[in-house]
């Protein structure tokens, strides 16, 4: 046999076979992006419990005995740096067995389309929230929509399982339970699951955002959605809760916490879950008041 055309056929074989890399989505744009995007070094939480996503926008690796679980994939261009610490942690993001979404906004589900390519996983949110992730366009209904604009849209993904409220998603011995908690859109999802180390298991919550950010011209009071995102702050304050992390790494202290890490784990705080639930109603009664009611 022609000696190049054996290296051209291993040149093929290789690269068929050779291991999967990230596809990126192309990056998007806006004010915040740059900031939310900067890299951050991956951390343990706790036990199974690690931070993989960037200084601005969380991401949640949960190691299994059955492969990995990831909860929310941050901005198009988060994808990338999320690949390179999970990597960097020593795990294979090929191993990522579901990838559960809070909510369909692009600096949580931009990243998940690509993640999802790369490891197959499948992806996990509610109902509310299937329509959105699966189109990567905004519903009307949506707080953040504005017609005829895509400024809120994101790379869609391709497969998307609903899960009811109170059901779980269970790789190998670890449950993620979904707690529905509407407010910040109609499909948010808080999702909770229990990690040990040493004899030490705790409860870990990853709230979902209770903020009342909108396009102009929608109202939190007229829509419902305050009622919503009360009765949403309610349950969150009410779940068992050792551990509070939540979309956005600002909203329970994180880079604070980075910094008290020879206290102890700072992370251990089983009052953050009522404190993020209060905060959350006194943002919304300064949005109502400026609604008008
Ligand atoms: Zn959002």
């Amino acid at each position: 046999m022609n000696r190049y055309f054996v290296l051209i056929l291993v040149a093929i074989l290789l690269s068929a076979c050779g291991p999967r890399a990230l596809e990126p989505d192309a990056a998007h744009e806006c004010e915040r992006c740059e900031d939310w995007n900067k890299p951050l070094d991956p951390f343990r939480i706790h036990g199974n419990t690690w931070y993989v996503g960037t200084a601005g926008l969380s991401s949640i690796l949960i190691e299994t005995d059955d492969g990995l679980v990831l909860v929310d994939g941050g901005l198009p261009q988060s994808a990338a740096l999320i690949d390179a610490n999970i990597r960097e942690l020593g795990f294979d993001p090929l191993d990522i067995n579901a990838i559960l979404v809070s909510h369909a906004h692009f600096d949580h589900a931009g990243g998940v389309a690509a993640l999802q390519r790369l490891s197959r996983a499948n992806v996990f949110t509610s109902e509310a929230g299937l329509q959105t992730l699966s189109s990567g366009r905004l519903g009307e209904d949506d707080p953040q929509y504005i017609a005829d604009s895509d400024a809120g849209s994101f790379p869609a993904i391709e497969k998307v399982t609903a899960i009811g409220d109170g059901e779980s998603v269970s790789i190998g011995s670890v449950n993620v339970k979904a707690v529905h908690t509407p407010g910040h859109t109609k499909g948010s999802v808080t999702w909770t699951w229990e990690s040990c180390a040493l004899n030490t298991c705790y409860d870990v919550v990853y709230a979902d955002s209770l903020t009342a950010v909108s396009s102009p011209g929608f109202s939190f009071g007229a829509t419902g959605m305050a009622d919503r995102m009360i009765e949403s702050a309610g349950v969150i304050a009410d779940l068992d809760c050792d551990i509070l992390l939540s979309p956005h790494p600002f909203f329970f202290g994180m880079h604070d916490k980075l910094e008290r890490r020879d206290e102890g784990n700072p992370f251990v705080n089983s009052f953050a879950c009522t404190f993020y639930a209060e905060t959350a109603l006194d943002w919304l009664e300064q949005r109502l008041e400026a609604e008008g009611r």
